[in-house]
């Protein structure tokens, strides 16, 4: 089932690759936190629809609540999906690039299969790359001070 999901985000991110946006429009306003050379290599669409996996196996896994969760944002490797009314909100981008960064790290199946266990054994809540990914977006709304949050996901993974 991971690699159907891969396939199927593929699928997704190539079908977007015109209307994709680079993340380096963020340099100045995330300056301290992504690297201009981070900001390069990842992207994001404004979309009215967020695309979601529905996969009939992912509802038999217990992910049917996740599938149909209303979400302003979701990350597919190194593209970001937005909804329209929330493109202008900065801490929903700063969210979605830790996500970028967390598949990075753990590369696209390892991601895919620790997000799904992690929503399966401690709900989107809780799961523990959701609580990194909100507590640097926090931080970062607080107006925290400056951290590579390459270095902080690399470590705190
Ligand atoms: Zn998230």
């Amino acid at each position: 089932m991971i690699k159907d999901i891969w396939e199927w985000i593929q699928h997704v991110n190539s079908s977007h690759r015109k209307l994709r946006l680079s993340c380096s429009v963020f340099a100045e306003h995330f300056n301290g936190f992504y690297s201009p050379d981070f900001l390069k290599t990842a992207f994001f669409v404004v979309t009215d629809e967020i695309p979601k996996p529905n996969f009939p196996q992912l509802r038999e896994a217990g992910l049917g609540d996740f599938i149909d969760m209303d979400v302003g944002g979701i990350t597919y490797n190194d593209t970001y999906y937005v909804k329209k009314e929330a493109a202008n909100n900065l801490r929903l981008h700063f969210h979605e690039l830790v996500h970028v960064l967390q598949w990075r790290e753990l590369a696209p199946q390892g991601f895919i299969e620790r997000y799904i266990q992690e929503i399966q054994s401690f709900g989107y809540d809780n799961a523990p790359l959701e609580k990194m990914a909100y507590a640097l977006d926090g931080h970062y709304q607080s107006k925290g001070r400056h951290l590579s949050v390459e270095q902080f996901v690399r470590e705190n993974l």
